[in-house]
């Protein structure tokens, strides 16, 4: 499961969603975290801090598992649609063999269609899943392809250029044709009308018949069926084609293979080694069975400073959410950031017992929740370059169920959206002045991340229930109460003297920041997220105004935040912090009772008259304004680029990372080097 920054390009405060450690790093201010910008997407480039301390074995093992993961790319190109390779191969010709003029409106629409399709690894929105519409023509096109020297164009045997153009443009350029990814509207075939390439000839009806006959209901450790195959209806017959060595997608997972062989010879430990090499067998067999002994390994191995995901993992990509899009993650404990929340955790029991929440609601022993912080080496498969910033596995419930799971914050992923966002005008346009924004330039990030950690470690685990009252007693309202509850108690803690004393913030001024953007997000900007005249739906959001509504109005009287105009835009004031401390608490206090008691009333009370309703004026006011930004909704990463440095005997001395390639530059060298699969599969 993955947590996602979902499509913002708002300062720290529009993080403090459910899920996101983050970490500081004294990173250089030389540091250039942008890339460049076009259609909805913005690239970033993002930094490995403490690669350069790993020991030279640990750089070897990182150097080989990123090798590992880049070699799977092509996997989800054509798991993502069976003609995403030819079409990626075809325009990647064009755009670097075009003798033609290079300058025009075709061709330049042309390279962002390409840019696009590189993001999506595919021709459908990485997010939306919805068609590119192309801002060409096929006359373009079509002349284009025609010529270039056919040996660079993706080509079947016997295939002429123009049989090329043939077959793949109505693909790009017809809206009819596979127009979603994946398809979810209530009541039409989904496996026939999703563009994926999990499936080839078969109903939604005969792929739910298939997989319900294999499933056994009285197994309590079932595999996880589907997950490594496509299946196909070949002569009448529905079978599996598995990826794995000697199967679909041999190419690339042999490439896989070679690199998780090298790496196996440097693992750290033995449990390591162990975790590899089921993982290998995974490969080699495609046995099911054996994928989930590697899941149990893989849990288990808690020491390593090293870990990593390569496989097929995430089934969003899967309308009948089954089969596992390909993905990998390279990373290694970030020990100061980790060391942060295990602070926290270890003195979870002082929070409990200091909150503002009535004695009969809390807990008398409780336990935090330590997650780990880690440090992103690079991102492969469905994770580049739109990545997730937390992560959550294995997903077998089984499993989790029995052996645990491991979650995970990318700390280094979520620093560079912060940096990235310094500086965009963001807080410039909505901040009230430049005390404020000095303020959050100054504090923002680390009181983010503090708050986060406050929310994931204490907050949720926080509180108990009453004697029989049942959990899901507030149904509808539930998420957005128990979102409330943790990003309360991590309000009303953030600003408490204890945190200095734990040397968790720097001063006792520092909280004051994250006070700032919670209200300013929740009373105004994250709206940009709302289309004009929707409510709003989504649990976090719901839990952001209700909490930054209810203190706007109890405190109005004393004028403690207040909403002012200044040369006819609208900003949050806050006179009184500390009494808004005292307000977060009583609204701590009241929602755990909710919670506590399951007062189905209370939370339905609470939420429809704070956290729903939008005021229009206002919300077409943040919509203009944040419009005149020009800021792009959706970000991805370019990697890092790891090379070996060896002796003149050619031993390995070192690895090393460097952070100056292009977007397209990278690209095109992944294509080049990392592109073992045939168009067609
Ligand atoms: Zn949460």
């Amino acid at each position: 499961m993955k947590k996602q920054i979902i499509a913002m390009a708002a300062s720290a405060a529009i993080l403090a969603s459910c899920g996101g450690q983050t970490t500081v790093k004294e990173t250089t201010n030389k540091f250039d975290y942008t890339v460049e910008q076009f259609a909805d997407l913005q690239i970033l480039r993002y930094q490995v801090p403490g690669f350069e301390n790993l020991t030279l074995k640990q750089k070897e093992l990182v150097y080989y598992l990123t090798q590992a993961a880049l070699e799977g790319r092509d996997i989800l190109f054509d798991q993502n649609g069976k003609y995403n390779l030819r079409i990626r191969r075809m325009l990647e010709a064009v755009y670097t063999g075009y003798q033609g003029d290079k300058t025009t409106p075709d061709f330049k629409n042309m390279e962002v269609y390409l840019k696009r399709v590189w993001f999506s690894n595919g021709i459908h929105h990485h997010y939306g899943t919805e068609k590119f519409v192309p801002n060409f023509s096929q006359d373009f096109l079509r002349k284009a392809v025609l010529s270039l020297d056919a040996s660079t164009l993706p080509l079947a045997d016997g295939q002429t250029a123009e049989q090329l153009c043939d077959e793949v443009f109505p693909v790009i350029f017809d809206p009819t044709i596979m127009p979603k990814r994946v398809n979810q509207a209530d009541g039409e075939d989904l496996v026939l009308t999703s563009a994926g390439n999990y499936y080839d000839g078969v109903t939604q009806q005969e792929a739910e018949a298939f997989y319900s006959a294999m499933k056994d209901p009285n197994d309590e450790t079932p595999v996880s069926y589907g997950l490594n195959s496509r299946l196909v209806k070949e002569d009448g017959k529905i079978q599996e084609k598995v990826w794995k060595v000697g199967g679909l997608y041999t190419q690339a997972i042999e490439k896989i293979v070679y690199w998780l062989k090298k790496a196996e010879t440097v693992a750290e430990n033995e449990s390591q080694k162990a975790v590899i090499a089921q993982l290998v067998k995974f490969y080699e067999t495609g046995d099911l069975k054996d994928f989930d002994d590697y899941a149990i390994l893989w849990v288990k191995d808690l020491d390593s400073r090293i870990d990593f995901v390569n496989g097929f993992t995430e089934s969003y990509g899967d309308p009948l959410g089954m089969k596992a899009s390909w993905e990998s993650l390279v990373n290694f404990k970030d020990l100061e950031a980790t060391h942060r929340t295990e602070v926290i955790s270890s003195n979870a029991q002082w929070f409990e017992d200091h909150s503002p929440v009535d004695s009969a609601f809390k807990k008398e022993k409780v336990k935090g929740v330590s997650a780990k912080v880690i440090t992103a080496a690079i991102l492969a498969g469905d994770l580049y370059p739109s990545t997730a910033i937390g992560i959550n596995l294995p997903n077998a419930n089984w499993i989790r169920a029995h052996h645990g799971s491991k979650s995970v914050t990318i700390g280094n992923i979520t620093d560079a959206y912060n940096k990235a966002a310094h500086g965009n005008g963001f807080n410039e346009e909505f901040a009230y002045s430049d005390a404020e924004i000095q303020s959050i330039d100054k504090y923002g990030d680390i009181v983010d991340e503090l708050h986060t950690d406050l929310h994931e470690c204490l907050g949720h685990g926080s509180g108990k229930l009453l004697p029989g009252v049942d959990p899901d007693a507030l149904r509808a309202y539930g998420s957005t109460i128990e979102e409330a509850r943790a990003d309360l108690f991590g309000l009303y803690y953030v600003a408490d003297p204890k945190l200095v004393e734990l040397k968790l913030v720097p001063d006792a001024e520092a909280y004051k920041s994250g006070y700032y953007t919670y209200l300013m997000n929740g009373l105004m900007t994250q709206l940009v997220r709302i289309e004009p005249g929707n409510n709003i739906e989504e649990a976090h959001m719901r839990n952001r105004q209700l909490i930054a509504r209810w203190v706007f109005e109890k405190g109005a009287a004393d004028k403690v935040v207040e909403m002012v105009k200044k040369e006819g835009k609208t900003y949050v004031v806050i006179n009184d912090y500390q009494k808004l401390r005292t307000l977060f608490g009583e609204l701590l206090a009241e929602i755990q009772r909710i919670k506590s008691t399951g007062d189905y009333e209370g939370a339905r009370a609470l939420v429809e008259n704070y956290a729903v309703k939008v005021d229009p004026v206002l919300h077409a006011e943040v919509l203009a304004r944040y419009k005149k930004l020009n800021l792009a909704p959706y970000k991805g990463f370019v990697n890092p680029k790891y090379e070996l440095v060896t002796d003149a005997n050619g031993n390995i001395t070192d690895v090393t990372v460097s952070y100056d390639e292009g977007y397209a530059e990278q690209m095109l060298r992944y294509s080049k080097d990392y592109s073992p699969l045939p168009s067609v599969n």
